[in-house]
Order: structure tokens, then sequence, then C-alpha cells
């Protein structure tokens, strides 16, 4: 059987939402100043792909959004049509939650500015950039903003997640550095919100993913990063089991300068790595030191004592390590995600891990462990909607390969691996980890600061515009904004 395109399914009915009409579409174009994207379009299907190449969706309309403006015809296009609505932002989610079935989707991509004011270390980065661009812009001011750990990630979707990576021990998650967002809400008015104004919903947005609105632009607090000492250590998976052991002891310990997130890994057949462990199924640790070099000797010593095959640690600067993986791991590979956050790494755990290490399907595929203590745990898990500031680990699980015929292994691999661990777990996951796993995990996610962000929804969005996401349900229908 010949699968049928993108285009090809929405001109077959699959696109055009009753009631839709060609003037009314025209009307939205007209108020666009970045575009429209139909199904007929010479560049629809790639408007269509999002990073995950599992993800096959395909919306009435694509709204390229060059402004604040544009998004507020979007959403009120959406709203006024009853459509589904979609909000793209560096499109990296592994459920594809950037794009939609049939319904209109705002593209913020090409909303992509950076200003830094290095003189009060703020950071203003608009709706639509990715990581990379926020690094690129810091980086010469010697300053960073906590992220995560490749560079082509959305700035949308992580941060509205939570946002974990290299930086997290030392200076929290990237919504412990989120100063206010400017929003345009489900009825379409514009505002801000910050710890001054709007606090409810500032409090929702740090953490509840997209639910309340389309973030057009993030102002963040930097923090002083310039050239760190980064990279992996490596052992080979006999040693996984006494690596794992050492670690869950080593990193609530060390210093919060010292970031480390253990992986599971196939050695990719390229430099640096030595030809004798191209291929080879190893255990990691990516490190990311932020200290005082001084003392990056003594720091690194237990690390060396345990006898690693390779300790490529070095003097980098930090947008380096941060896109390290980039080449690795670029756009249009098959994905499939599990997560869980862990409180404790038992040894009856560790087996388990080992056990799933072993069968690692791909040379993608891999299991990460990413610390979520120093910094991340002094802001309480009421503070803001990231409720598991509790956790010491979120733990997620990627099958990952470049062909959809390896798409079933990659799928069942993980789906064991996380029904294996899942026992061992805190409960909830961390939402920028998730598919779509039904409500029952949302609100295990949120605990009880689920019913709060309920409270959030229906007086922001009663109706629930803003539904491609981690959703969080409204109970009160058409309850009054305020
Ligand atoms: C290779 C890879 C590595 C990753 N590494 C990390 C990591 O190190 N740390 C980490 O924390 N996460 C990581 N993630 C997960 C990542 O945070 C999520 O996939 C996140 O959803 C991506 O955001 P995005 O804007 O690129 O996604 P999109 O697919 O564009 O959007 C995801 C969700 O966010 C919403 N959204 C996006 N932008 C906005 C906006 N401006 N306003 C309102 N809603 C918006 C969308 O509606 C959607 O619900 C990684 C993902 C991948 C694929």
């Amino acid at each position: 059987m010949t699968l049928e395109t993108p285009r090809e399914h929405a001109q077959a009915g699959g696109g055009l939402p009753l009631g839709l009409t060609p003037d009314r579409i025209e009307q939205l174009r007209a108020l666009l100043r970045g575009g429209l994207v139909r199904p007929e379009d010479a560049d629809y299907e790639e408007s269509c792909r999002v990073y995950n190449a599992m993800i096959q969706k395909h919306p009435a309309l694509i709204a390229r959004c060059s402004d604040v403006a544009d998004v507020i015809a979007a959403v009120g296009f959406a709203r006024e049509q009853g459509l589904t609505l979609a909000i793209r932002g560096g499109g990296h989610n592994g459920g594809g939650l950037g794009i939609c079935e049939g319904g209109l989707v705002a593209d913020l991509s090409r909303m992509r500015g950076v200003r830094v004011d290095p003189s009060a270390r703020t950071v203003r980065v608009a709706g639509g950039c990715v990581w990379g661009d926020v690094d690129h812009a810091t980086h010469a001011f010697g300053l960073a903003v906590p992220s995560g750990i490749i560079s082509t990630t959305g700035v949308g979707g992580l941060t509205l997640g939570g946002g974990l990576g290299h930086l997290t021990r030392r200076y929290g998650l990237t919504i412990d550095s989120l100063l206010a967002v400017d929003m345009v809400l489900a009825d379409g008015r514009f505002v801000t919100a910050s710890a001054e104004q709007h606090p409810d919903l500032f409090w929702a947005v740090r953490g509840g993913g997209g639910n309340f609105g389309v973030v057009t632009s993030f102002l963040f607090r930097a923090h002083p990063v310039g050239t760190i000492l980064g990279g992996p250590t490596l052992w080979p998976l006999e040693r996984a089991k006494k690596v794992m052991q050492w670690y869950r002891e080593f990193i609530p310990a060390a210093p919060e300068e010292l970031n480390g997130f253990f992986a599971f890994m196939t050695v990719p057949p390229v430099a640096p790595f030595p030809e004798h462990m191209h291929l080879k199924k190893m255990c990691a640790v990516v490190w990311c030191y932020t200290g005082d070099p001084a003392h990056a000797d003594e720091l690194f010593e237990p690390v060396r004592a345990l006898a690693p095959a390779l300790h490529g640690v070095h003097a980098m600067p930090f947008p380096v390590l941060q896109s390290v993986f980039d080449a690795l791991y670029p756009p249009g590979l098959q994905w499939y995600w599990r997560a869980d956050f862990v409180k404790e790494l038992g040894d009856a755990a560790i087996a388990r891990h080992v056990e799933f290490a072993e069968r690692l399907p791909t040379m993608h595929s891999s299991m990460h462990l990413y610390p979520i203590d120093g910094a991340a745990h002094r802001v309480g898990p009421h503070d803001t909607a990231f409720s598991f500031r509790d956790a010491q680990w979120a733990e997620v699980i990627v099958g990952v390969d470049p062909s959809p015929d390896k798409a079933q292994v990659i799928s069942n691999w993980t789906k064991d691996y996380w029904d294996a661990l899942h026992p061992y777990s805190a409960g909830g996951a961390y939402v920028n980890f998730m598919m779509d796993e039904g409500q029952e995990r949302v609100q295990a996610t949120y605990r009880d600061n689920y019913a709060r962000l309920v409270e959030v929804k229906n007086r922001y969005d009663p109706d629930n515009l803003f539904r491609v996401n981690q959703n969080i349900r409204p109970t009160a229908e058409g309850a009054a904004l305020h």
C-alpha cells in the first residue's frame, strides 16, 4: 500500500473543516504578515514536518506568525472558527504537540529575536527561538540561561514544561530563571505575566506548558557562564551496575557547579571516539562543570578512579557543549519516548536498567537520568506549577532510529523498559518527556498542583482553546476572564 502524502491527505478532505470558507481563509491570509500555508502550497509538506518523523499530522492551515499581531490573528481565527489550534515553537516535542490534524497551526518559528541586557543580566527571547539562538547571543557577554542539552530544541516548549539541562544543579530549572512572559490569551488579549502582573498566570506557565496562551516573548535572568569543563566519561556496559551505584551517591553530594547526566549509549562510529569503541554499548556521564577550574582535578578524581574507558572532559565554550549532540540527533529521526521521575535509584532498579541497556535496539536509542537537585531543590513544589521538586532524577527512555522500519522495534523496547522501571519511580513524569499518555499521567505529574492549574485554566482558557499539549482540562465552561 502506498501511503498518501500530507498534501494528498488534506486535499482528500482531511484538511478543510466544515464551515471554513475560502473567503474566510483569504481574510486570515490578509491579516498575516508572515503568510499562510495551505495543503495546495508547494511548501506545505515541508511545513508539516516536525522533529520527530514518527509524527505525521496534516493541519488545514499553517499561520506563519512573524509578530504578535499575527499571533493575535491566528488565535482569533481558530477561536471564531472552532478550529483545533496547535502552537509550534521549536517543533521538537516528542508527541508532536507543535502540530495538529486538520486544524490551524500557529507556527512561531519566524519569531526569533534575542536581546541581551548585559548590565541587568537579562535576556528577552522571542517566542519561536531555539536554544542555539539564545546561547549564541548570551555567550558574547559571558552569560547563559539554563536550558537543555540540544541547541535545536525550542525555547517555548522546553521553558513552559520546566527545563532540565546542564545548568540545573547550579542555577535551577529554566523556569527558575524566568522573570516574565508576554502572552496572547484565548480571548485575544495581550498580557504580561510576572511576579507582579497576573501572578496566577505566571505561576501556571512555569511548568504548566502551553495550556494558558501563546507566549510571544520570554524575559530570563542570565547567569555568568563562559568557558566550562564539559564532555562525557564512558565505561563498558559490563561496569554499568557499579557505575550507577557510584553515580547515585556521587551526584547528590557533588558541588552544585558540577552537573552530570547519566546515559546508556552505543558509541557512534565517529571521531573523537577511538575506533575500538565504535558501536560498543556503554554507559556514560556527560559533565558540565561551571566552577573554578583550579578545583577540577580534585573534583574529577573519583571519576578517574573508576577507570573509565574514556574521560573526554575538556574546556570549551558553553555553546559548544550545548550543540555537541546536534549532529547525532538531526531532525527527521523516528522517536518513541517514555519517562518518569525518580527519587531513589535502588539496586533492584539498577539491575533492570542494565538488563535493558544490554538490549539497546539501535545506535541512537538511549536512557538518560537528569539530576533535579541543587538549585532546583531550593524552589518549593508549590512555588511554580512544576511539582516534582523532591525528585532526584528525571528518567527518560528514548527509542530512536532513522528508519521507519525500526518504529515497532524501538517503540516495543521503550515500552517494555518503561514497564519494568515504572514500579521503582516516583509516579509522574517530566511533561516534556511524555508523549500522548492520557489524563491520568498528566494529573500524576502535577500532583496537588493540578487543582490550582485547573482554576487558572478556568480563568484564562475556559473553553480549552489551547488543548494541543499535556492538557489541563477546564471545568468552568464559559467562566469570565479577569
Ligand atoms: C532531541 C531532544 C532533546 C531534548 N532535550 C531536552 C533537555 O535537555 N531538557 C529538557 O527540558 N527538554 C528536552 N527535550 C524536550 C523538550 O523540552 C520538549 O520536546 C519541548 O516540548 C520542545 O519544545 P519546542 O518548542 O521545540 O516544541 P513544540 O513541538 O514546538 O511545542 C511543544 C509544546 O509546547 C507548546 N509551545 C511551544 N512554544 C510555545 C509558545 N511560545 N507559547 C505557548 N506554547 C508553546 C506547544 O503548543 C506544544 O504543546 C528534548 C527534546 C528533544 C527532541
